[in-house]
């Protein structure tokens, strides 16, 4: 069955679990660890299939190597799924089942949190191995250097695309202001941005706008507002052949995951004049956020660490200007070359 995945071939373990007496049915994949212990978030979503979720792990777990890579930490790229219902099977049982997994790997592998899992539950799963992060109390939420990461690579946009590394002034257009929107929107109100926000509870983004002085327009729109910088804070995919030819924005740069449907828009965003942030660099702020809290937790090193974002994308939008070539592409080379591609 899995020579139907393109991506297998790249993995360094994967590898599944199931138990009957917690439920448990778990695959942990370790893409790469050139660079040291993989490390990413294990997920929980009702898969239709085995299949797929095989598919998403090796996919999500191919992508933690290039984060972990151009955000300069000595990690490689992990991940795991749990293939259940986050709202009705979770249990503290089914936890520690996969707490055990994860210990079964000595190290090879380290979890923390993702879609369908909260700090609590990795805390639930750290009572059975030393092989989780995230959930230092005096780190408080990672979201908050995943959005800091988002507001460097803007101010490194903003040079390219302005001419001036300042965000004072220009528009920004945010979709989705959760964890990483509504942290990422504070930081932009201070500086004097215009924000324009969305999010499909409305009542979230009112709230926000009214406390931070922002323009609401509805979550369809938001796409096609004419502004400086698009930022793209909720889900992928959404840059696309239907969608690129009519974004209002001259650069996107935002904390989503994926945000190119296939990988060739990059080529679109380009032909198009728009400045993108590759999405696994400007969100590298949280996956830097967990290196420390498990190394040793030091604001200012994070927040210094964070903002050298800012510096890599500015190296990127260089080499794509010289070589002539788009700068997800780019950002994928830097990658590669820092953790070696193909182990093969
Ligand atoms: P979240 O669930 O807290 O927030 C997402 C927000 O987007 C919600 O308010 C939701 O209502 C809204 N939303 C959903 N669909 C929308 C749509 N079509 N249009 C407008 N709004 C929509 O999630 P988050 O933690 O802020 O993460 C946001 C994105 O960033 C995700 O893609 C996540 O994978 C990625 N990311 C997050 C982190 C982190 O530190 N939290 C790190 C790396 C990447």
């Amino acid at each position: 069955m899995f020579d139907s995945y393109s991506d297998f071939a790249d993995h360094a373990l994967v590898t599944i679990r199931q138990d009957q007496a917690s439920g448990l049915k778990a695959i942990i994949a370790v893409h790469n660890e050139n660079r040291g212990p993989a490390i990413g978030g294990c997920r929980i979503l009702p898969y239709r299939s085995t299949e797929d979720a095989v598919r998403d792990v090796l996919r999500l777990s191919r992508g933690m190597t290039y984060k972990t890579a151009i955000a300069d930490i000595l990690y490689g790229g992990g991940k795991a799924v749990i293939i259940a219902d986050p709202q009705r099977d979770k249990s503290e049982l089914l936890l520690e089942a996969m707490g055990d997994f994860v210990e079964s790997l000595a190290g090879r592998y380290i979890t923390s949190f993702d879609s369908g899992t909260t700090l609590d539950d990795i805390r639930v799963i750290a009572r059975r191995t030393k092989h989780a992060a995230g959930f230092l109390p005096e780190a408080g939420n990672a979201s908050g250097s995943t959005a800091l990461g988002v507001y460097h690579c803007m101010l490194a946009a903003a040079e390219k695309v302005n001419g001036s590394a300042t965000l004072a002034g220009l528009k920004v257009a945010i979709q989705g202001v959760g964890n990483v929107g509504e942290r990422l929107a504070k930081l932009l109100a201070r500086d004097g941005v215009q924000l324009i926000l969305a999010d499909t509870d409305p009542a979230r983004a009112e709230a926000l706008a009214s406390a931070i002085g922002a323009k609401v327009v509805n979550s369809d729109a938001i796409l096609q507002e004419p502004c400086d910088i698009l930022s793209p804070c909720a889900l992928g995919g959404i840059l696309s052949s239907e969608t690129i030819p009519k974004l209002g924005a001259r650069a996107v740069v935002g904390g989503a995951n994926n945000q190119l449907a296939r990988p060739e828009d990059d080529v679109r965003l380009a032909d198009r004049g728009i400045l993108y942030c590759p999405d696994y660099l400007a969100n590298a702020g949280g996956i830097i956020d967990l290196h420390y809290q498990r190394s040793h937790w030091d604001l200012a090193a994070v927040e210094r660490h964070v903002a050298s974002l800012g510096e890599t994308f500015r190296q990127v939008i260089e080499r794509a200007e010289k070589e002539r070539r788009p700068t997800a592409e780019i950002a994928d080379r830097i990658a590669e070359e820092r953790f070696g591609r193909n182990l093969r």
